[in-house]
């Protein structure tokens, strides 16, 4: 894999850093303990992993794609880091992403954007760019991503590959780089739902030292992909999100969806439609809701405690070396949300704005619930659209949050949801993604169906 990496990554450019020596050494350990006779720590030891670059890990750089983090080595790993190094698993590196993961194509990372392998010039998606592009233009077995509006999932969907996003809780965010801490979820990309479920099961589970972590055994995800793998979908009830589809939807990604939807029916399970009417206000709640917390996460960038701090030559004061600091390490996306929160938030302006959002939150939750109280799971196309070539969003930030219209829901009720390869459009030839939706705590039923479908 590192010869992969040095051989394709210059055109793909999904790592920021390549940690050479740390992953030799891991390598090493996993077979230094084979040959004393030892038992492999997880089915994943040795295996080559690709790790998002918002998650902390110990004297290896971490920049979260921004010029804030330039240089800072954190003096920690996060928890999802150190329970890959427990089950073995082999980080090669950190991967390309937006800037504090905010973005859809990765072109709002401060390093330059991530190139999709099926086309170079096309966006591989975002905010986890980097770590789906790793594992499309196998320079990565497997990878981790974060996923706070869809981040895993339409990467995912644009390269062809897995992505999952685990119930809220289901995975610790401790050393999480935060961005919008109610929403943000790490979770495994993949190239098939079986090692997807394995890495599933190697980061998920209760830490005490994260307040949202769920006290609850980890669903039993890679029993449900192997039963899943039998391609027998007889009893499950799969419901059609009526809502998503129409405008905005590329023609070739609605048959690409009308084919799966068949094909489900054709493994035996019961398709019905479904009405979730509060979900077309999903994207707007997000964009209120998302920021607000961005704008206080990110105020810890004070050019004091961490990374980057400018005109330091004690002819300015404190508080102007922060803002002269701010204004150079963050990128425009990041001032935009910073912006958008602060003003949201603000006196006299909170309920409307804030407050509307968290109750649209409520709704969308009991939408959710409704729907599942018919069918077992819920479906849609994972994103609107197939990759769309760099550049042709930047300048349009809308454009670019309606990559996102379909996998929001599931960020704000915090269940869990996956895209898995659809095929390629017969419109453009490229990667389509299904969207399957589950309760939170029911990760496992994600893992059979997507597995039957693949
Ligand atoms: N594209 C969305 C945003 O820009 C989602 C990002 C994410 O999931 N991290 O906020």
């Amino acid at each position: 894999h590192l010869d992969r990496i040095a051989e394709v990554d210059d055109h793909i450019h999904a790592f920021l850093h390549v940690d050479t020596e740390g992953a030799l050494a891991a390598a090493k350990a996993v077979d230094e303990g084979l040959a004393d006779g030892k038992a492999p720590a997880s089915p994943l030891a040795g295996v080559p992993l690709a790790l998002k670059d918002v998650l902390t890990t110990e004297g290896v750089p971490t920049t979260c794609g921004s010029k804030t983090l330039e240089g800072w080595l954190p003096p920690y790993d996060a928890t999802v880091t150190r329970k890959l190094r427990e089950a073995g698993v082999v980080i090669l590196g950190k991967t390309n992403m937006d800037e504090f993961a905010m973005g859809s194509s990765t072109e709002n990372s401060a390093y330059g954007p991530t190139h999709n392998p099926w086309d170079h010039a096309r966006i591989p998606g975002g905010s986890g760019g980097g770590s789906s592009a790793s594992i499309a233009a196998f320079e990565a077995a497997i990878a981790i991503g974060t996923d706070t509006g869809g981040s895993i999932r339409q990467p995912g969907s644009v390269t062809g590959t897995v992505g999952v996003k685990p119930t809220y809780g289901g995975v610790s965010r401790y050393g999480l780089v935060a961005f919008s801490s109610s929403l943000d979820q790490a979770g495994p990309c993949a190239r098939t739902v079986l090692d997807a479920a394995l890495l599933h099961e190697v980061i998920a589970g209760y830490d005490p030292r994260d307040s949202t972590s769920i006290d609850a055994p980890v669903p039993p995800v890679v029993a449900a992909a192997r039963q899943g793998a039998n391609g027998d979908l007889k009893g499950v009830k799969v419901g059609v999100v009526k809502e998503f589809g129409g405008d905005g939807y590329q023609p070739g990604v609605l048959r690409s969806f009308q084919a799966a939807v068949e094909q489900l029916r054709a493994l035996g399970a019961d398709v019905v439609e479904v009405s979730c009417p509060n979900f077309v206000y999903a994207l707007p709640a997000y964009y209120l809701i998302a920021p607000s917390e961005c704008s206080s996460n990110l105020a810890r960038f004070d050019a004091m405690r961490y990374g980057l701090r400018v005109a330091d030559d004690g002819s300015h004061s404190a508080e102007e070396v922060m803002s002269l600091t701010r204004e150079k390490g963050f990128g425009p996306e990041v001032k935009r949300r910073i912006m958008l929160g602060t003003y949201a938030l603000s006196s006299g302006y909170y309920d409307a704005y804030y407050g509307s959002a968290q109750k649209v939150r409520t709704l969308i939750t009991r939408d959710f619930e409704a729907a599942f109280e018919q069918v077992d799971v819920l479906v849609s196309p994972t994103t609107p659209t197939t990759a769309f070539k760099i550049g042709e969003r930047v300048d349009d930030p809308m454009a670019m949050y309606l990559a996102d219209l379909c996998t929001i829901p599931s960020n704000l009720a915090g269940n869990a949801a996956m895209s898995v390869p659809s095929g390629l459009s017969d419109e453009d030839g490229l990667p389509v993604g299904l969207q399957i939706m589950a309760p939170a705590l029911a990760d496992d039923r994600l893992y059979r169906v997507g597995a039957a479908y693949e």
